[in-house]
């Protein structure tokens, strides 16, 4: 009816549809105020019922537990990179598990302001995750970071870290695709331009008792003790993204929570992975454990038939399937938006394409 295709992006990427008609419907004149969300001011009584109700969803959608606050912050997956370090060095040293580029980037960012130990590197890689037993943390450590799902490798964490230190990890790529208990997090934070709206907003989960007060040094908007003093509201926030994202936490509760969404990702990463494990035509880049749910990663034989299987795709009406720039391959960006018929398209695609090319 609108003439889409199907878009497998790693992000930005694939909105429910329901999502994008009900941004539709709102848009020149939401309930009745006159105005779309876009030009609503933040604290209008309007907008402040969407921004409540969209964390009221959330910690549904999540199970987030009463001692843990929901933030709304600006400036990416990124500015945490910063953020995590500033807020929670006491001693200066941090224990950091490299799985992938973002937690690579991410320790390198925490290195300017203390002692970074990098105590697991999966380069070079970054085929597979890292077993318990693998990991050694420092006892002055005053957090471990992971990254639980590597957007441009297609790796995932299925069994956490245990450790007795507050555990953040980056869920830009895997959040809400499959069932979490917080409480194993000291904080949870994620860029919502995957699994939970549009660019422009990243959404932070953290156990109150980690927010220790004000810090004097920090920029005020890095500062989670200011931010949940503010309400995430020490200047504008982005409004129209957390309206999205309310709504995708509305689209979750729809489909039937987590859960219902997580066996739903499991078949369809399911569909890929038996088709990669079928022969030596597609050579999946992960190892079996650690294989991601979101990004399916392959390699065909050479670049060419590759570039092929790229433009072929397109052609059938899939797009974005080319591998991240650092790595190459193909990468079939699933998220929770991406229906199980897309999926099933893309498999019949690449049969097809394995009979007519090996
Ligand atoms: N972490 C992960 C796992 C990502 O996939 C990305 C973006 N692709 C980032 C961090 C960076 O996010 P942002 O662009 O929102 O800063």
């Amino acid at each position: 009816m609108y003439d889409r295709i199907y878009n497998f992006a790693a992000g930005p990427s694939q909105l429910p549809l329901e999502v994008l008609e009900e941004i539709h419907k709102d848009l020149f004149n939401y309930k009745g105020t006159g105005m779309s969300v876009m030009e609503m001011s933040h604290r209008s009584k309007m907008y402040l019922e969407i921004f409540n109700e969209t964390k009221e969803n959330l910690r549904k959608v999540m199970d987030i537990p009463e001692d843990y606050e929901i933030l709304f912050i600006q400036g990416g997956a990124t500015e945490q990179f910063a953020a995590i370090p500033l807020n929670f060095f006491k001693n200066n040293k941090a224990d950091y598990i490299v799985t992938g580029a973002f937690s690579k980037k991410a320790a390198k960012e925490a290195a300017k302001f203390g002692e970074v130990n990098v105590i697991y590197d999966a380069g070079p890689d970054y085929d597979h995750i890292p077993t318990n037993d693998q990991l050694k943390f420092n006892d002055d450590a005053d957090y471990v970071y992971i990254c639980a799902n590597n957007t441009i490798y297609g790796t995932e964490w299925h069994e956490y870290p245990k450790c007795d230190k507050p555990l953040i990890a980056d869920m830009s790529s895997d959040i809400c695709s499959h069932v979490i208990n917080v409480r194993d997090f000291g904080m949870i934070y994620a860029g919502v331009q995957k699994n939970l709206g549009i660019a422009g907003l990243a959404l932070v989960i953290i156990r109150k008792d980690l927010i220790d007060g004000h810090k004097e040094n920090i920029p005020q908007l890095f500062e989670y003790d200011n931010q949940v003093k503010n309400d995430s509201m020490i200047n504008t926030p982005p409004t129209f993204a957390i309206y999205v994202l309310g709504l995708m936490a509305k689209w979750i509760l729809s489909k039937g929570g987590v859960k219902e969404l997580e066996e739903v990702n499991k078949k369809k990463a399911k569909l890929l992975y038996d088709l990669i494990d079928e022969d030596d035509f597609y050579k999946g880049h992960a190892r079996k454990d650690s294989r991601s749910l979101m990004n399916v990663t392959f390699n065909l034989a050479n670049e060419e038939l590759e570039a092929k299987f790229v433009k072929e795709a397109k052609a059938a009406g899939m797009e974005n399937l080319k591998g991240h720039r650092s790595v190459g391959g193909i990468r079939a960006s699933i998220y929770n938006a991406m229906p199980m018929e897309g999926v099933e398209k893309l498999v019949a695609f690449m049969k097809e394409f394995k009979e007519n090319n090996k």
